[in-house]
């Protein structure tokens, strides 16, 4: 990490053990000591004010809870070690792979599915990116590649412009996506020098990842404006999270915000069945009817994804509303009412009929 930047400062001054909540909190710090000695805690100084404000639904995903030691859940739900060819790359789809580049992140959201990983394990060496890079190299069905962590956003602007040209060097990659929650946790890490790195190896996309509407201050506002004026495309993968955003009043408060701010929301994601996470899971038919109440009330450009990535890593599904009536096979709309849609009658033809005007020789 470059020692001076303002953002190391920002982290620095943050929380980082249940001791540093004893004014502001009236629980048995001994038992979050032991929750904290299992999975770190870190809230920045910056989002530490912005959870102040933003009451419940943001201090739920920062605070440490006893409940993070019982319950049921995968230490690797998603068994991204078992598809990992090599050290730090997932490799699950044929084009795209998961490239873990650090793991740490501004702040340690208690719901984390990488919860195994983050703020432990110490850093990526130099020797596990060459490498991820090696084998990226040798696949060249490989087209997308995943930049994340940890957030990738933790490396100083050199170590992030040393992989992206790294990556951006082989020549079947096509595009670079950057899964970070700066913009939302730490805004001031987006700043102009990092930009100019981005840039230079666009196309490249930011995926980040808000999940409250309190979340939206003019600091995440203009890093967010700034990454899409710099023609760096912004995406929201938003978690679906018991007491936090799991109503549809809230999540079309979200994805409104987001769209005004150009970035495209593109994922709900379902909670993964992760240890340590199970308090803050919800049934699936909770997410199902939010994403039926967004349809019909916000643009379609607005509307996210909802996803559940299936445990033993098979891969996320969309998971969607039915809008077909099974018993009539009639189409059913946002208010509940069935239509009909003719479809072609009879035997489709084989190909698609020549015009007769067309003259062949
Ligand atoms: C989610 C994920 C991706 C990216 O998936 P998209 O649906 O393309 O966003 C790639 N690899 C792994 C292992 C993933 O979990
Ligand atoms: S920033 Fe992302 S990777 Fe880091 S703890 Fe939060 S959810 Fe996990």
């Amino acid at each position: 990490m470059n020692g001076t930047a303002p953002w190391i400062h920002t982290i620095r001054q943050g929380i980082h053990e249940p001791d540093d909540l004893i004014p502001w909190l009236d629980a048995d710090i001994q038992t979050l000591r032991s929750v904290t000695g299992r999975y770190p805690m870190r809230i920045n100084g910056y989002f530490f004010r912005v959870m102040q404000s933003g009451g419940l639904p943001l201090i739920r995903q920062m605070l440490p809870h006893p409940l993070e030691m019982q319950g049921g859940g995968m230490e690797d739900p998603l068994a991204e070690e078992r598809d990992s060819p090599v050290p730090c790359v997932t490799h699950r789809y044929p084009d795209r792979v998961l490239f873990v580049v650090t793991r740490e992140c501004a702040v340690y959201c208690r719901f984390c599915t990488r919860k195994r990983i983050v703020g432990r394990g110490g850093p990526v060496s130099d020797e596990e990116i060459q490498n991820g890079i090696d084998y990226i190299r040798s696949r060249t069905e490989i087209r997308d590649v995943l930049v994340s962590g940890g957030d990738p956003l933790m490396l100083a602007d050199e170590r992030m412009e040393w992989i992206l040209s790294l990556i951006r060097a082989v020549p079947h990659v096509e595009i670079i996506r950057v899964g970070t929650r700066m913009p939302v946790v730490l805004p001031q890490r987006i700043s102009p020098e990092l930009i100019d790195v981005l840039k230079r190896f666009r196309p490249v996309y930011i995926m980040t990842h808000f999940n409250h509407p309190m979340e939206f201050t003019d600091e995440s506002v203009f890093a967010c404006e700034v990454l899409a004026d710099a023609g760096i495309p912004v995406a929201n993968q938003t978690v679906l999270l018991r007491g936090v955003n799991d109503d549809a009043p809230t999540m079309e408060l979200l994805v409104r915000r987001l769209l005004r701010h150009r970035i495209r929301p593109y994922y709900i994601h379902q909670a993964d069945y992760t240890q340590g996470t199970d308090h803050f899971r919800t049934k699936i038919s909770t997410g199902i009817s939010i994403i039926k109440a967004l349809r019909g009330r916000v643009s379609g450009l607005a509307m996210p994804y909802y996803v559940l990535d299936l445990p033993g890593g098979g891969g996320k599904i969309p998971l969607v509303p039915g809008y077909r009536d099974s018993a009539s096979g009639r189409f059913v709309n946002y208010r509940g009412e069935c239509f009909d849609y003719p479809e072609p009658a009879g035997e489709m033809p084989p190909a698609w009929p020549e015009p007769p005007f067309i003259k062949r020789n």
